[in-house]
């Protein structure tokens, strides 16, 4: 997707700050920190949204989480505790159709989230 910023980090067009990037999984820290950690886990093929999800991308998925693991323990916050977000359509405040796993830690988290 020629038009989509996420994209343009995969393809290298914008570089991000990149903390984990593997063949389908990039992982980079959000511009706008909510967190002391809040990294943003993509994959680098483009889906929208989580309803353009198929079948086919349930071992995607599984290595979004699997990258957030990873970052997590490389910022040191995977035994205190961090949060995994992935909005869904403009009610739900996502603002980049290009799914992103939202990974935040290094402060304690209330619920339930605004
Ligand atoms: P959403 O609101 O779609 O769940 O999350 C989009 C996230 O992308 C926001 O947290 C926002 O700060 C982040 N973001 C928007 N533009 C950029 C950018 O150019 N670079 C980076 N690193 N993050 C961005
Ligand atoms: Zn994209």
């Amino acid at each position: 997707m020629s038009d989509c910023l996420f994209c343009k980090m995969v393809s290298g067009e914008i570089q991000p700050d990149t903390v984990y990037e593997n063949d389908e999984v990039l992982a980079f820290r959000d511009i706008n920190a909510q967190a002391p950690t809040h990294v943003l886990v993509i994959p680098k093929r483009h889906i929208a949204t989580i309803n353009d999800l198929n079948d086919d991308d349930a071992g995607l998925v599984g290595k979004l989480y699997l990258a957030a693991k990873q970052v997590a323990k490389q910022d040191g916050i995977a035994d205190n505790g961090f949060r995994t977000v992935m909005n869904c359509n403009a009610g739900a405040g996502q603002t980049v159709f290009h799914i992103h796993l939202h990974v935040l830690g290094g402060r304690n988290m209330q619920w339930p989230p605004g």
